[in-house]
């Protein structure tokens, strides 16, 4: 989570990131801790501290929309150097079946999330899909409980890590089980996009609801649902 905070940090600047911070109560001492490390131990409770004085600041919307890019963002920023996404990069840049470009794709993303932090992370593999299930998500740990999946930092971190790997930022990524909306775990579907289309309109949004005129360049394929 530090990797995302320091994405944050490139999002709204050290000024509003130290605003940030003394919303949350957080001394600015942690700011020191926001520059790229693999730390592990940064508390959740700390973090959750940072959401909700992103959501005071920003609004519900620039929350969004600011989880997802910070998601996307801190993969190639901070995983990039990790051994085994390094290894898998140039695996990935050899191999044509797109198949086995997304499974280990998803494999590299899961070592990356479980070295970097204490939440688990299981990746289910279906032919041109995969799912991301997560438990002790960090980003929704301990929230109230709401009538939809609220991971969006998730969601932005899995798009950023196939983008990054596959080069591709064309899958479809929606969060479909969430801790915060009652479930045991969070879950992400990821799916080719004809076959996501297909899937559409079964109550599970994802990030679709994040507002329209935040979308752009996020998930074009969705926007007219
Ligand atoms: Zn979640």
């Amino acid at each position: 989570m530090i990797a995302r905070l320091s994405a944050l940090r490139l999002l709204v600047g050290h000024p509003g990131m130290l605003a940030i911070l003394r919303r949350a109560g957080l001394t600015d001492s942690l700011a020191g801790l926001l520059v790229n490390n693999w730390e592990k131990t940064f508390p959740y409770a700390a973090y959750q501290k940072i959401i909700a004085a992103v959501r005071e600041i920003y609004g519900e919307r620039g929350y969004r929309a600011l989880a997802y890019r910070a998601g996307k963002n801190s993969f190639a920023e901070t995983f990039g150097g990790l051994p085994a996404v390094k290894t898998a990069k140039e695996q990935l840049a050899q191999m044509g079946d797109e198949r086995l470009r997304l499974h280990l794709a998803m494999q590299t993303l899961a070592e990356a999330m479980e070295g970097t932090s204490i939440q688990r992370v299981e990746v289910s593999l279906r032919g041109l899909s995969a799912s991301l299930r997560v438990d002790f998500c960090f980003e929704c740990w301990d929230s109230p409980l709401t009538h939809e999946p609220i991971c969006y930092g998730l969601v932005g971190s899995a798009r950023g890590a196939l983008a990054y790997l596959l080069g591709r930022d064309d899958y479809l990524v929606r969060e479909v089980h969430c801790t915060a909306a009652g479930d045991d775990f969070c879950e992400l579907e990821i799916k080719p996009p004809p076959e996501a289309m297909r899937g559409r309109g079964l109550g599970q949004t994802g990030f679709l609801t994040l507002p329209p005129d935040l979308r752009a360049g996020v998930d074009e394929d969705t926007q007219e649902q």
